[in-house]
């Protein structure tokens, strides 16, 4: 059975999230620990846990998402993924880390891409990626049909929605994204968002503010 275990890392409170299974095999998706106690209690969680780690994902490559990407990437030497069209994005994180403070920032680049319609397996776990970009123009999301469980980095929160105005954001993109590909799963699709308290996207189908605002249109 599929186990999602959620780490709230780093002062934007981003959510990490290991996932993994009975087999003992996981992935890491943005890995947000920067300070060392955030690293040792993913390490420590993996390690008590026994799981062997067979890939790093990201959602999308903002600052907040990646900053862990070198300690996961030298410590289990796994298969970096993303989308090809974050990875402006996640080379321009190099730029402007140290004026958010992030002074030992590693740039990692990554091994391979996703895309829409692709799989990504381990243990008895099949993740279907999405493509749902208007947050960033390479995000993705991770969808696990078996346990109704979406893992969908900043494109839906519970009451609310990503930002669109960083580099690469686009409002209606981002809207569209939603309904298209997110709506359109059931109702009973948990959604672990890259930021607060999980939903799902019945819920949010029914009384998030800004979906509802452009059902109309
Ligand atoms: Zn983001
Ligand atoms: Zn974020």
């Amino acid at each position: 059975m599929i186990q999602i275990q959620p780490f709230t890392f780093n002062p934007f409170a981003e959510n990490t999230y290991l996932v993994y299974d009975e087999t003992g095999e996981g992935v890491i998706i943005d890995p947000g620990c920067y300070e060392k106690t955030e690293k040792d209690a993913l390490v420590q969680f993996v390690e008590s846990n026994n799981i062997k780690i067979k890939y790093l994902l990201n959602t999308h490559c903002h600052i907040d998402h990646v900053l862990g990407n070198d300690f996961v990437k030298t410590k289990y030497q796994v298969p970096f993924l993303i989308h090809q069209k974050d990875e402006p994005v996640l080379r321009s994180v190099k730029a402007y880390a140290p004026s958010y403070g992030f002074n030992l920032y590693q740039e990692v680049l990554p091994d391979g891409y996703l895309e829409e319609g692709d799989t990504v397996s381990f243990g008895n776990i099949v993740f279907e990626v999405l493509f749902i970009p208007g947050h960033a123009p390479g995000h993705i999301g991770f969808y696990h049909k078996d346990s109704l469980s979406l893992l969908s980095g900043d494109v839906l929160f519970e009451q609310s929605i990503g930002r669109t105005d960083l580099p690469g954001g686009n409002f209606n993109t981002l809207i569209n994204s939603i309904h298209q590909k997110i709506f359109t799963l059931p109702d009973n699709v948990v959604v672990y968002p890259g930021h607060g308290d999980t939903t799902t996207v019945g819920e949010e189908k029914i009384s998030n503010p800004f979906c509802a605002l452009n059902l109309s249109r």
